[in-house]
């Protein structure tokens, strides 16, 4: 393994040329993203790609999994809707992609049904699937159960162009969103809530625009609040609104909201945290309705320094006020971070988007943190992040891909490598500790006092597991590894790798994609 990590810069990320397209495999998931994205612009999509292309920017030739390497994105705007109350969720794509959606909400704890609009190929080339959608919606458009229904053009129904701006804008008083979220388009399930949450705040600005708008369930704060952008482990926004409330201010909603009318609350606010950085359209409708917008997080004792102060200014709280609380929260952090020390040698990664914030943690919880990888964009609310974590020696890599996580991984030789499944298993298969980001990093709090020590158990007790591995490969051998994986016996035939079979598919593979590019020159 190579001793360098093979990083590449996010500039010459966007136009590097990978691609997981497969020749001859038509207009379905593995056309690539040029063909797509040249489909989807034929058939009317071009104005919607091209903010995709501004909003998340990524390699031009990547295809639906080229970036990253994860789960579907059109995931993450599924998620959003399906978390809305009175809210409905149907999705127009391949059977194949509805499937695996479907079962990723479920597994994940969606209590809602997922609305699937089925098509074929003729109903896909003659507008009845744009017919068969407006019938499903006019079906659903209850008041007396929704506030809003969302439809989700997948990859494919996208670069048919099935027009669903085309969609009434409200039926029976119910709000119609339709969004297309391709896995050509927008690069990660992170970025796709943020097209749900986006298109869900310009509806509700121009609704307020236009008049009267109804207040949350709870009533409107009678101090000015900070809206909080991203989704975070349900104590946090407690801990961030314990922290603003000496400073006269509230945390406001968390966005994505969980209802309709909190959207309204959302947008009422002095200013907005943008504690995931990634939320560019949702920023922009903030930006068109005059909110300032503060990047970073209160994570550690500077983090929480900084944003303290970049909040109290932005709400015109006096500096003896911001000084107060500073003076109260810092020490406490302080204290909760030296009493729960981590110690040892960390890569992380991950496609949350708050990677950033849980290094910054790391770090000044003394472990020797050295590669941080995102999926997420560079923008300019995780720039002071960025910059914390490198004059700490900690590499960022921005669009980060699984290559560069294991690379980074096999670079470091960590105590403990924290990522997606797939750097996970990497790890595990060299006996390095590891644990999931997603389901054992992100799902803790993180922000000040509450954040501080918050990780050590799980990672010191992670690391300490370390001799247990050791031991469990010796005693498993090279049992459950390659060819002969499970579990034999010799008199029954122990599996040999074939290398020739393998060989041979690929030449004929290769042969067969020759032959119908020269039959398509004919
Ligand atoms: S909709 Fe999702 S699962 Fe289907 S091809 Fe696109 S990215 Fe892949």
């Amino acid at each position: 393994m190579s001793k360098t990590i093979p990083i590449v810069s996010a500039a010459e990320a966007a136009t590097a040329a990978v691609t997981t397209a497969i020749d001859g495999d038509g207009m379905g998931c593995h056309a690539g993203g040029e063909k797509m994205l040249a489909a989807a612009r034929a058939s009317g999509k071009s104005e919607v790609l091209a903010q995709y292309a501004k909003d998340y920017p990524v390699s031009p030739a990547a295809g639906p999994h080229d970036q990253p390497q994860s789960m579907c994105p059109a995931f993450g705007a599924l998620r959003v809707g399906l978390r809305m109350r009175r809210t409905a969720t149907i999705l127009s794509g391949s059977a194949c992609c509805v499937y695996g959606l479907t079962f990723t909400s479920h597994f994940y704890g969606a209590k809602r049904s997922v609305g699937y609009v089925p098509f074929n190929s003729e109903s896909l080339v003659t507008g009845k699937l744009f017919e068969d959608i407006r019938e499903s919606v006019y079906n659903q458009a209850d008041p007396a159960h929704y506030d809003a229904i969302v439809i989700i053009n997948l990859c494919v129904p996208t670069a048919s162009g099935v027009p669903l701006q085309l969609l009434p804008k409200d039926i029976n008083g119910v709000r119609i969103i339709g969004i297309d979220v391709p896995g050509f388009g927008v690069p990660t399930h992170a970025e796709a809530k943020d097209v749900l949450a986006g298109a869900m705040l310009k509806y509700a600005r121009e609704e307020i625009m236009a008049g009267p708008v109804q207040a949350p369930r709870t009533g409107r704060s009678d101090k000015p609040t900070i809206t909080l952008l991203g989704e975070m482990f349900p104590a946090d926004p407690v801990i961030i609104g314990r922290m603003l409330e000496p400073m006269g201010i509230a945390a406001g909603p968390v966005v994505p909201t969980r209802e309709w009318r909190e959207l309204y609350a959302a947008l009422d606010c002095a200013a907005v945290a943008a504690i995931h950085p990634f939320y560019t359209a949702s920023i922009r409708e903030f930006e068109h309705a005059g909110r300032p917008i503060v990047g970073s997080a209160p994570v550690g004792h500077d983090g929480t320094e900084a944003w303290l102060q970049a909040i109290g200014t932005v709400a015109n709280v006096p500096q003896a006020k911001i000084d107060m609380v500073k003076n109260t929260m810092l020490p406490a952090i302080k204290g909760g971070l030296a009493r729960m020390p981590i110690k040892g040698r960390i890569t992380l990664s991950g496609y949350e988007g708050s990677e950033l914030l849980v290094a910054r943690l790391l770090v000044e919880s003394g472990a020797d943190l050295r590669y941080v990888g995102t999926a997420c964009p560079r923008t300019p609310w995780s720039q002071s992040d960025c910059e914390w974590l490198e004059s700490h020696g900690v590499h960022v890599q921005y669009r980060a891909s699984l290559e560069q996580d294991l690379a980074a991984m096999h670079e470091w030789q960590p105590d403990l490598a924290i990522g997606t499944t797939p750097v996970v298993q990497a790890a595990k298969e060299l006996s390095i500790p590891s644990l999931y980001f997603t389901n054992l990093i992100s799902a803790r709090p993180l922000m000040g006092p509450a954040g501080a020590g918050s990780l050590a158990q799980v990672i010191n007790g992670a690391i300490a597991n370390k001799s247990r591995f050791a031991e469990m490969k010796a005693f498993f051998g090279e049992a459950g590894t390659g060819a002969s994986a499970g579990v034999w016996e010799s008199a029954q035939g122990v599996p040999q790798d074939r290398p020739e079979f393998k060989a041979e598919t690929r030449r004929l593979l290769e042969k067969q994609t020759k032959k119908r590019k020269a039959e398509a020159m004919i």
